[in-house]
């Protein structure tokens, strides 16, 4: 029945990362996959993860009973604070619903299929971006077109491009926007480019699906990061959707917790929403897992362990960015033409080098060091121990 089933072809950043485990060379370096190291290369669960899990594993009160298809409250109204702010209007209002979601890949999923199932078929998403949202969008049905976003040869964003392509999208058409820490470029809209955004979605009729795995990563500060969608929400008044991801700012990568969340102009369309979504979720797997909801909600209810966590989440935005300035100014010394700027002006977890697909070829092949075919790096991977060696590889790919 099966004999002449065929193969996929392997996703690059895993089959990287496999590559790089099979590797024995001592000096090996992954800069693939987007997984916050510490300065020993360590990806550590947080401290206070761990005496949260501990406070679980004595709670008699803590069943394996289901959770709703929704998921956790506790957990969805704290997200939606983190998100839009203590005193958002559309939270006051009533307006802003939050769905609990394997982590933002299933909030992305769930919310296409939102989308889609209510006739909404063009998708747009930045060229570039992270690989998977246009997989998505494509196995939920959707036409799937580009914006303009990277400008290559000034190393920058291209937003009169941008702003352009969106100017001559079909009404309905719904725009993938990275909130902060834009995945692979590390650069991301000014607030004056965002209000252009903005102003574009509106008058064109578009929707804003924002996706942000990163807040806390591009400034440091969680509130600031989540700039670009208060002013949507609550300035400029849109209705939109949001993806969130809680597995890299709070290092709960293989918990799967994230969440959809949409802002409607009225309280009713929250409730028909709901009942979508819960049809939606119980049809794909039923209900989701407690265990990342919960703690991420007993960090977020409770102002000491919410102080606590906002310092881990400062110290891993720290480490990036001193590790980001390091890494400039090793490559700065080595007086090859060109510029290396971008790397101190992008932000966030990676940085996107300008290698060529060769030069990251031969960066692999002869130098162990596993880096995206686009040139982008994840600047965790990055140690005091491995920079100098780092900067002396990526000298000889770029100069033969
Ligand atoms: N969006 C972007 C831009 C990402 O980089 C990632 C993680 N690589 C995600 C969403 C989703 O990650 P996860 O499903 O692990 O939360």
């Amino acid at each position: 029945l099966f004999s002449n089933i065929s193969s996929d072809p392997p996703i690059e950043v895993f089959h990287l990362t496999e590559l790089f485990n099979q590797d024995a060379d001592p000096s090996k370096v992954n800069l693939g996959i987007g997984v916050y190291q510490d300065e020993n290369g360590k990806t550590s669960t947080l401290p206070i993860i761990r005496s949260v899990e501990q406070q679980m594993a004595n709670d008699l009160i803590l069943t394996k009973n289901y959770l709703k298809a929704t998921g956790l409250d506790i957990f969805c109204t704290a997200g939606l604070k983190l998100l839009l702010g203590e005193q958002s209007s559309a939270i006051k209002e009533k307006r802003a619903c939050s769905i609990q979601s394997l982590s933002g890949t299933g909030a992305l999923r769930i919310g296409l299929d939102f989308l889609y199932r209510n006739d909404y078929r063009i998708g747009y998403v930045s060229e570039p971006t992270w690989g998977n949202h246009q997989s998505i969008l494509q196995t939920v049905g959707f036409e799937v077109r580009k914006y303009r976003y990277w400008n290559q040869e000034k190393l920058t964003l291209d937003i009169d491009g941008l702003i352009n392509d969106l100017e001559s999208a079909p009404e309905k058409s719904i725009i993938i926007l990275h909130a902060c820490s834009h995945n692979p470029t590390g650069c991301d809209p000014t607030h004056e480019q965002w209000m252009r955004i903005s102003d574009t979605c509106k008058s064109r009729q578009l929707v804003p699906f924002f996706d942000i795995a990163y807040q806390g990563f591009s400034s440091g500060d969680l509130d600031m990061d989540a700039w670009s969608i208060r002013y949507f929400v609550h300035d400029a008044k849109h209705e939109l959707f949001i993806a969130q991801s809680f597995a890299k700012n709070f290092s709960l990568y293989n918990e799967r917790i994230g969440h959809l969340v949409g802002v409607f102009k009225s309280c009713d369309i929250v409730s028909k929403f709901r009942t979508q979504m819960t049809t939606i979720i119980r049809r794909n797997y039923s209900n989701p897992p407690v265990h990342g909801a919960y703690i991420v909600a007993t960090i977020l209810n409770n102002p000491i362990l919410y102080e606590e966590w906002k310092t881990n989440v400062r110290a891993m935005y720290e480490r990036i960015h001193s590790m980001r300035q390091l890494f400039y100014s090793k490559l700065k010394q080595l007086n090859i033409s060109g510029t290396w700027e971008h790397i101190i002006q992008q932000t966030g977890m990676f940085a996107y080098t300008g290698l060529n697909s060769r030069q990251c070829q031969l960066l692999i092949q002869k130098h162990h060091v596993y880096i995206m075919s686009d040139g982008r790096i994840n600047v965790c991977a990055i140690t005091l121990n491995n920079v100098d060696e780092l900067v002396e590889k990526f000298y000889d790919v770029i100069t033969n």
